[in-house]
């Protein structure tokens, strides 16, 4: 049985702010958001980490990306720009294991990217 918190939004057995939904890709608001926006994008499929993906199914990564792009561009935060993270395993801080790409932005970002490893 799949218990993944992501595959049941896709499937409406948790419900979510949808953004964009198709057959390869949907799209809903973060349920803890860190800017205005904050929207994740996530294969349908069951595609547990970037680990995954391979020249057999890598075009969704293609398509992920694209509707983040005009997700940005329908909540008009093109312009000021905004931040694409996709988290991997536990070093990468990947807490749901269903591969989805944050799209964060209408605001000024902080800086996230630093030297410090944890130890
Ligand atoms: P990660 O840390 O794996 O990159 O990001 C997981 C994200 O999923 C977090 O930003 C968290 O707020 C979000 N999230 C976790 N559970 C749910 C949920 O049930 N519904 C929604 N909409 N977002 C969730
Ligand atoms: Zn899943």
């Amino acid at each position: 049985m799949n218990n993944c918190i992501f595959c049941k939004i896709k499937d409406k057995e948790i419900p979510a702010k949808l953004e964009y939904e198709s057959n390869n890709v949907i799209a809903f608001a973060d349920v803890n958001p860190i800017a205005p926006v904050h929207i994740l994008i996530i294969p349908t499929r069951h595609i547990e980490s970037m680990n995954d993906i391979d020249e057999n199914n890598s075009s969704i990564i293609s398509e992920m990306f694209e509707v983040a792009v005009s997700i940005a561009k329908q909540k008009g935060i093109s312009e000021g720009g905004y931040k694409l993270l996709i988290r991997t395993g536990e070093h990468g801080g990947q807490e749901v294991p269903h591969i989805h790409l944050h799209l964060i932005g209408g605001a000024k970002l902080q800086e996230d990217i630093s030297p410090v490893v944890v130890k």
